[in-house]
């Protein structure tokens, strides 16, 4: 019967997204609440007050105006409180007009493909024969150039973080974080790999501190073989905190973890050589270094020839004032863009002008591995079920979800602690199975475990995908608070807020998306498989499992853009 009731809940959540779209007085948020209440209503033990209805509802304040003052904005966010998680059901941008949406997404769709084939015809040219590009790359300017104003734009960040209004919405440097910095920085990856690893505050500090104490021990057998699975815990930490306490709407929860990051990058920094904090522990880097396997772009060997004639070692020991490879890569032994940040010293190093910053196609180092780590790609399958609930997280559904869970007698954050697991727990058990018939109907016999890691590459295009979509919506959708944000970095308010497109653009780009992802990530997995067999059937054999398990990721994913999204802050 409960099983039923849990039926019941999605389908009334449905009929609140459609309600919603006939009617575009009925924001998502008013009709999440009237939803609410009505469910509220029936329940004996429940009290009806808006608070408890609120209380109910992480994530969701009960402000209905998308134009509301200050001083509203911070009530809700203090009604808010303790139980809020990310992102407040709030306002819609208007409704959907469909051939609007329809005419976005597919040039939206256009726009990837024709960069996905803009970089297919340049691939394995080397950007380092261009000289202009070659002498910024080898100047002092590089990477100074971009690290020096990130440093004072993150100054600014934690500046508000502290100080600035308890109101996400009112607070230049959450906006500017969570608003701008977080949407965006995965598109870098998509592009250009980790150099978002280049310019980031964080190890800037650390290597401050380096230059004092000229560490020179290196990671041990610890860091390196398990430090991803440390990542991976912090990832699930991270997220798990903000869903439970609401960190990217309390400007100050924001600020502590970044500092607690930093603190943590200073300490293994002292203690260890070289970025031994990003390359092992950074649940950022982790995330990065497993989008980066899709930049068009590599710094390889010209000539590894050459390279293993090589007796300086200079890429890997440094030269004059410029040091080794920050990730301990030494050039011929260097394996795709995992653990490369752009950051060209091997470029200025090596006495031979023996490294070259080539293009590549997009995503092709997720099947051309020279070895398949069973941790990378386990984090790239966590990241699915991570992504979907960060999704469901901002929807009316999600309160729906946790009060079924809650009428087991389970409270409140034990409820979203149990939500959050499934959604991590479910897509592993079932790539677990996918991964035992794939392994089963291959022609040379494979262990579970190996089909597993080989595959797991397979869901990176449908991550990036589906956080790309989330985010857009956070970047378009509110973009107008951005300007505010910028704005008020002088001032410390932000007076100007909104969407920069209607939602149908949004929709439209989001399902674009979505839709290159989906099919991204299908073409990636038959790659992987077709790498393993000798003709394209046995191919498509192996495939199969997995394909029809990514079908419904994908299904899944463009479910959760249907229904419409939750603002941040008030
Ligand atoms: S990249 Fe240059 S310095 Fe490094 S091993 Fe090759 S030739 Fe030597
Ligand atoms: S030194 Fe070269 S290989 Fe190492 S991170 Fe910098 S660009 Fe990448």
């Amino acid at each position: 019967m409960k099983y039923l009731n849990l039926i019941f809940v999605l389908l009334t959540a449905l009929a609140v997204t459609g309600a919603e779209e006939n009617d575009s007085h009925i924001m998502p948020a008013d009709a999440a609440l009237m939803n609410m209440a009505e469910s509220a209503d029936s329940s004996t033990d429940t009290e009806h007050s808006g608070h408890d209805v609120q209380d109910m509802m992480p994530g969701m304040v009960m402000n209905k105006s998308a134009d509301s003052s200050a001083e509203t904005v911070h009530a809700g966010h203090e009604m808010h409180g303790e139980t809020a998680g990310t992102g407040n059901a709030h306002a819609s941008t208007g409704p959907v007009d469909l051939g609007a949406a329809v005419i976005t997404g597919a040039l939206g769709l256009a726009l990837i493909i024709g960069m996905i084939a803009f970089f297919q015809s340049l691939r394995g040219k080397d950007l380092l024969e261009y000289t202009w590009f070659k002498k910024l790359l080898k100047s002092n300017l590089y990477p100074k150039i971009l690290q020096i104003p990130t440093l004072f734009f993150f100054g600014f960040i934690t500046y508000y973080f502290f100080w600035g209004s308890l109101s996400y919405s009112q607070n230049p440097g959450s906006i500017l974080a969570w608003t701008l910095w977080w949407p965006l920085v995965p598109l870098t990856f998509i592009l250009l790999g980790r150099i978002w690893c280049v310019i980031c505050p964080i190890p800037l500090v650390g290597e401050f501190f380096q230059k004092f104490i000229r560490p020179t021990r290196r990671p041990g057998r610890f860091l390196i073989k398990y430090g991803i699975w440390i990542t991976d815990g912090i990832f699930i930490a991270i997220t798990l905190f903000d869903r439970l306490y609401g960190m990217v709407d309390k400007p100050w929860l924001s600020g502590m973890i970044f500092l607690l990051i930093t603190g943590g990058a200073i300490i293994l920094s002292i203690r260890y050589e070289r970025r031994s904090f990003c390359k092992h522990i950074c649940f950022l880097g982790g995330v990065s270094g497993n989008y980066s396997m899709l930049a068009g772009v590599s710094i390889e060997s010209k000539n590894p020839e050459r390279c293993a004639t090589c007796r300086v070692r200079a890429c890997y020991f440094g030269s004059g004032n410029t040091p080794g490879c920050p990730y301990a890569q030494f050039m011929p032994a260097k394996i795709g863009m995992r653990n490369c940040n752009l950051c060209a010293s091997c470029i200025k190093n090596c006495p031979y002008d023996n490294v070259a910053f080539r293009t590549r196609s997009i995503a092709s180092e997720l099947w051309s591995h020279a070895k398949v780590s069973f941790s990378e790609s386990f984090f790239a399958k966590l990241m699915v079920g991570i992504v979907i609930i960060q999704n469901l997280g901002m929807l009316a559904v999600w309160s729906n979800l946790q009060n079924w869970v809650m009428q087991f007698g389970i409270g409140e954050k034990m409820a979203v602690i149990l939500l959050y697991f499934a959604a991590i727990v479910l897509p592993l058990a079932l790539m677990t199975i996918t991964s035992y018939l794939s392994s089963s109907l291959q022609t040379e016999k494979g262990t579970m475990l190996a089909n597993f890691a080989a595959f797991g590459y397979a869901f990176i295009p449908i991550d990036v995908a589906g956080h790309l979509a989330h985010n857009l919506f956070h970047l378009l959708a509110e973009g107008k608070s951005i300007i505010g944000a910028f704005l008020g970095l002088f001032t410390g308010r932000v007076d100007y807020s909104g969407a920069v497109v209607s939602s149908s653009v949004v929709t439209g780009l989001q399902f674009g998306l979505i839709i290159a992802g989906g099919f991204g990530t299908l073409y990636v997995a038959y790659r992987i498989a077709r790498a393993k067999e000798q003709s394209t059937i046995a191919a498509l054999r192996i495939v199969l499992p997995h394909a029809l398990l990514l079908v419904l990721v994908f299904a899944v994913n463009l479910f959760l853009f249907i229904t419409p999204m939750a603002h941040r802050g008030g």
